[in-house]
């Protein structure tokens, strides 16, 4: 099966091929068929599956359908996401599927301005895409009329959760029209997540990608074992062996990743760091030198990169392994997306195997060990250590030279 064989107007099918889609994923094959039919889908997908895509596509050409001026005023669709950078990674899918048709649809995000969001919501929108806490804040100022919403989509409902965005998420829903379609889409289920799913859809789809096995096939990935104090000339050597690949890195904490940020910079590589102190501009910006190619290596937490979806990340490294299983999956799944290939590293130190324990539970599986030999170990600190010692012998040398000049200078006078 292929795009071009739905049953979608020909305006998208242009759109998708754009993007270069020709296809559909396991996924986008399951839901797209089912959610054209008008079906509530609860879709548990793994990340990097395509499933952006697998609701865009039905949502807009269910839109358009319609024709402009039997369309009334007012938002068709919202597409709620936990995290700016995913609303804005959403909105850009939509608007590239869409690129071809008069669907129109724009993000709503915290930390940003208000007023420039408002001046777009006037001119009239099909498809809103936002964060929960924005959107709640716009609707209770009068800005967005809920009442024509036909489509609801939860994008990462588990990461809603887990930030906090229960309340906001069912204030919401208490303004948009009891007979709609809600295609509710999380990488896990819990209890916690079943209870709000059900809340919200109707009769739904159910549709499961690889349950017991959520790590993409397309990614290849390993662990080997290295000490704390000795990741960073790893992160080096890994770097300069790998000219011209992008490398994502995890650590756990925001001070880690200026840390390693700084340890980096010692080493003259250039990288930028992605947390959640950082404001929403220097975010972005650090996104986007990434993705053209301007910086290799991104040093993330987890929070802020989760659902960012970056073409082309050859290598995930976990630098710190990750203290809740499943953003093994999370991080891992940042590298093979679609259908290309991705490797992922873990760097595990002794005090991290438990880690290790409960994220290979997790998977059900073992996770492969890299072993490195005790002589190549000490040959990438001794490599490291030798590039800054090279450093620090050439400035002694310009220091005893100036000394010296200093010394002839005065002996001339
Ligand atoms: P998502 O899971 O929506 O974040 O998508 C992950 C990646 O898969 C994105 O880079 C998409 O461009 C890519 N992708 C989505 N659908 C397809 C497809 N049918 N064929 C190839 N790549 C795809």
């Amino acid at each position: 099966m292929r795009f071009e064989d739905y049953n979608i107007r020909t305006d998208i099918k242009r759109g998708i091929a754009k993007m270069g889609l020709v296809k559909p994923t396991d996924i986008q094959y399951k839901a797209i068929p089912n959610i054209l039919n008008g079906e509530d889908v609860l879709a548990i997908a793994q990340t990097g599956t395509g499933k952006t895509a697998a609701f865009a596509i039905p949502l807009i050409s269910m839109l358009g359908r319609k024709k402009r001026r039997e369309r009334g005023e007012g938002i068709r669709a919202i597409v709620m996401a936990p995290t700016h950078e995913l609303a804005i990674q959403i909105t850009e899918v939509i608007n590239n599927i869409a690129r071809y048709t008069t669907i129109k649809s724009i993000c709503l995000h915290g930390g940003v301005e208000q007023d420039p969001q408002i001046e777009q919501l006037k001119k009239g929108v099909d498809i809103l895409v936002c964060t929960p806490g924005r959107l709640f804040d716009l609707n209770h100022q009068g800005y967005i009329n809920l009442k024509r919403c036909e489509i609801l989509v939860l994008d990462e409902a588990d990461h809603m959760l887990d930030r906090g965005f229960k309340k906001d998420i069912e204030d919401i829903i208490r303004f948009l029209p009891q007979k709609r379609q809600t295609l509710f889409f999380s990488a896990t289920i819990n209890p916690e997540i079943k209870k709000l799913a059900y809340s919200l859809v109707s009769n739904p789809i159910r549709i499961q990608i690889s349950p017991k096995d959520p790590i993409s096939k397309n990614v290849d990935h390993a662990v080997c074992f290295i000490e704390m104090d000795d990741k960073r000339f790893f992160l080096e050597r890994f770097y300069k062996e790998h000219e011209d690949k992008k490398i994502l890195a995890f650590v756990r904490t925001k001070v880690r990743a200026e840390r390693v940020v700084k340890a980096m910079e010692r080493a003259d590589i250039k990288a930028l760091s992605l947390h959640g102190d950082k404001d929403q501009k220097s975010r972005t910006k650090a996104l986007e030198n990434f993705k053209s190619g301007k910086i290799r290596l991104l040093i993330a937490t987890d929070v802020s990169a989760r659902g960012i979806d970056i073409q082309g990340v050859d290598f995930v490294i976990n630098y710190d392994l990750p203290e809740q299983a499943e953003n093994y999956v999370h991080r891992i799944g940042r590298t093979g997306r679609g259908r290309a290939r991705g490797q992922a590293i873990s760097f595990c130190s002794e005090h991290e195997r438990p880690l290790l324990q409960s994220i290979e539970e997790y998977i059900y599986q073992p996770v492969k060990e890299l072993s490195i030999e005790k002589a190549e170990y000490l040959e990438t600190i001794d490599l490291a250590l030798g590039n800054s010692k090279r450093l620090d012998d050439l400035l002694g040398e310009i220091e005893s030279l100036e000394e010296f000049r200093r010394k002839k200078k005065k002996s001339k006078k």
